[in-house]
């Protein structure tokens, strides 16, 4: 038996990197690692590093300045810890992170998670081991499964990777760099671990991929099978309530995948699909490869699959070349499709994108402006989308404990967040609720129906 150690991870960044770190933990468990909530008491501490935000090695190397006096506090008390940099900024930086901070003890990129016990044992004997290749074996085989116990611990919400990387390449974004070509996983060993969450309690999966729509993996009959398809298989696992994917490129919205939204019901009426600009000339430089008028249509036929379907979407203000008209046609696009809620940054130059090396570059001041205007916006059709749900009911799946004794946070088919006042029993089930209040990121509810005399037991079939 492993004498038990203290892991610490801190994710940055998207989806796809908590579910890394899960991953990471789960890997590391068998040589007796437990995760702690503190970094002080941690014996290894890994940050889950991301690449999308402004000044992101920047802001990693800031925090390895705080990471590396808990190491030296740590070595005064006569512990060793360990410091380790994983994620996209770990790719992109490489030996550079070892140089400018020697207290870190190993590097590793995103296909590198599967290897990690063998880093840490050199980084143990001195070594200071620096992984960014991209490895052709699956290092989704070689990550551990979590135990039905860790499952149980994160809840009846969970996600799994299907697909990595980008080949789409554009002008801003770093992820084709970073994270690779595109692989999807085998469908086979996406429905194991489908089945595998069901087991410990899970009703929700949302399919997890840089750009999931394009997933493109090997069925077990031997043939090619789309996102769609993977999606159907999945919806008929036993005990699995909701489906959920992300995120997608408007490009690799395919026939069937809008189908699939009229013909799964337990595929939840929400979709994330970034546009990140309204303006045609915008696009065509950030190499978006489609256009305003295919994104409108795109959702035209998605509205009429799933006439209730909530969208969200990103947007990046101030691309180089952008004017204020360009920027109107933004403001436009959100209004014309009166988006759910969405996510919007000011645009920063990445090295090594093209977008970086392009001329005209907008200055802060205007993109500062922009983005307030733009969030005016897209706050003025949230809440417009979260008054067409007062007085309605809908099913929420009780995920948590609310900040109130009494209270569940749930969530509503449209991803919003939902407070309730319910039985602890009903954490993990599914519940009509009637909406009674709106605040500006959550929505209050009140049960429709007296809670069941049998309580919805988290761990069933465990
Ligand atoms: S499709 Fe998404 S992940 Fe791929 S390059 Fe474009 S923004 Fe990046």
């Amino acid at each position: 038996m492993n004498e038990s150690r203290r892991l610490f991870v801190k994710s940055f960044g998207c989806q796809m990197n908590v579910y890394d770190s899960r991953r990471m933990a789960d890997t590391l468990a068998p040589r007796g690692y437990v995760e702690t909530a503190s970094a002080g008491d941690a014996d290894l501490v890994i940050l889950n590093t991301c690449h999308i935000r402004e000044k992101a090695a920047e802001k990693v190397y800031s925090e390895l300045g705080r990471v590396r006096r808990l190491k030296e506090q740590a070595a005064a008390a006569g512990r060793r810890l360990m410091i380790a940099v994983a994620g996209c900024v770990a790719q992109a930086e490489g030996e550079e992170i070892i140089r400018r901070a020697p207290a870190v003890d190993l590097v590793f990129g995103p296909q590198s998670y599967h290897r990690l016990p063998e880093l840490l044992a050199r980084a143990e004997r001195g070594d200071k081991p620096v992984d960014t290749e991209f490895p052709l074996d699956d290092k989704f085989d070689r990550l551990a499964a979590p135990s039905a116990a860790a499952t149980r611990a994160r809840g009846v919400a969970a996600f799994v990777t299907v697909q990595e990387g980008c080949d789409k390449f554009c002008t801003f974004c770093v992820v084709p760099y970073t994270r690779g070509a595109e692989v999807s996983r085998p469908v086979g060993k996406i429905v194991a671990e489908v089945e595998r969450l069901v087991a410990s309690g899970v009703r929700e999966v949302t399919l997890i991929g840089q750009n999931v729509n394009a997933y493109h993996g090997d069925g077990a009959d031997g043939r090619t099978w789309s996102l769609a398809r993977l999606l159907e298989r999945v919806s008929a696992i036993e005990g699995i309530e909701r489906l959920r994917y992300t995120t997608s490129h408007p490009r690799d919205m395919a026939d069937d995948l809008m189908a699939a939204h009229r013909d799964l019901p337990k595929l939840m009426p929400q979709l994330h699909l970034p546009v990140q600009s309204g303006s045609d000339r915008i696009l065509a430089a950030m190499n978006r490869r489609h256009t305003r008028a295919d994104y409108l249509q795109t959702v035209a036929r998605l509205k009429a699959a799933r006439p209730d379907l909530a969208l969200t979407s990103d947007f990046i203000v101030g691309f180089p070349g952008e004017t204020e008209a360009d920027f109107a046609e933004t403001l436009g696009l959100v209004d014309e499709i009166g988006f759910s809620g969405a996510f919007s940054f000011k645009y920063s130059p990445r090295p090594g994108t093209p977008g970086a090396e392009m001329a005209d570059q907008v200055d802060e001041d205007t993109k500062s402006d922009r983005l307030r205007r733009l969030q005016v916006a897209i706050d003025r059709r949230q809440a417009a989308f979260n008054r067409t749900c007062l007085g309605r009911t809908v099913d929420v799946l009780f995920e948590k404990a609310g900040r109130y004794g009494g209270q569940l946070v749930g969530r509503s088919p449209y991803l919003q967040p939902v407070q309730v006042t319910a039985p602890a029993s009903m954490l993990g089930a599914i519940a009509a609720v009637t909406i009674t209040e709106i605040a500006s990121n959550s929505l209050f509810g009140a049960l429709a129906h007296a809670p069941a005399r049998e309580p919805a037991l988290l761990g069933a079939g465990a």
